[in-house]
């Protein structure tokens, strides 16, 4: 059985550039393509494996990264973008025509309010931080992947060097519960 985890990594990781000044992001159309300007790198950017963020076609996992809200900035054709789920946590904008996500971000009271979600396989620049783990892995089997090939599916992201988790990564999660403590009065705000 042969797949594709995502084109981008399928054949080895390339490291990004700490001084990366940031660019551009664009969607799939061929003629008036929703374009964001991203100022600065990515953080965070990471494999996942859940059915939420966008992949492209016959990718098993998504690549996603984020970027404070106020570094990123919708820079042409704005009036194709709709968001995909206005009741989720994370408010994908997605271009109407092509179906490709430029942006999530986070409205509500959350761990990561002020972070947007996005794609740097949609610039063609080099330079952006590479994936640093893959998340939610198991979830590729409530989309239909063989259960029993899981462990292959860890296996090659151990190969690329990135540590697998069923959730997000451990300091991702500690942020998450950190929060939910100081909310709910166990640790001090
Ligand atoms: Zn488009
Ligand atoms: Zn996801």
């Amino acid at each position: 059985m042969s797949y594709s985890l995502h084109p981008a990594i399928d054949n080895g990781i390339k490291a990004g550039q700490s001084d990366f000044p940031g660019g551009k992001l664009t969607c799939h159309c061929s003629s008036d393509k929703v374009e964001i300007t991203i100022e600065g790198n990515v953080l965070h950017n990471h494999a996942c494996g859940c059915s939420k963020c966008w992949k492209p076609a016959n990718a098993l996992f998504s690549i996603v990264g984020v970027t404070p809200k106020d570094n990123l900035k919708v820079t042409a054709n704005e009036s194709k973008l709709q968001i995909v789920d206005e009741s989720a946590a994370i408010q994908r904008h997605a271009c109407s025509k092509c179906g490709v996500h430029l942006f999530g971000r986070i409205v509500q009271d959350h761990p990561f309010k002020g972070l947007d979600f996005v794609h740097t396989e949609l610039s063609d620049k080099a330079g952006w931080q590479e994936p640093q783990f893959a998340a939610f892995v198991s979830s590729i089997i409530e989309q239909g992947f063989p259960p029993d090939k899981a462990s292959e599916v860890r296996d090659r992201f151990h190969k690329l060097g990135l540590e697998t988790y069923d959730a997000l990564s451990p300091p991702l999660m500690d942020a998450i519960a950190t929060y939910n403590a100081k909310k709910s009065g166990k640790l001090p705000a």
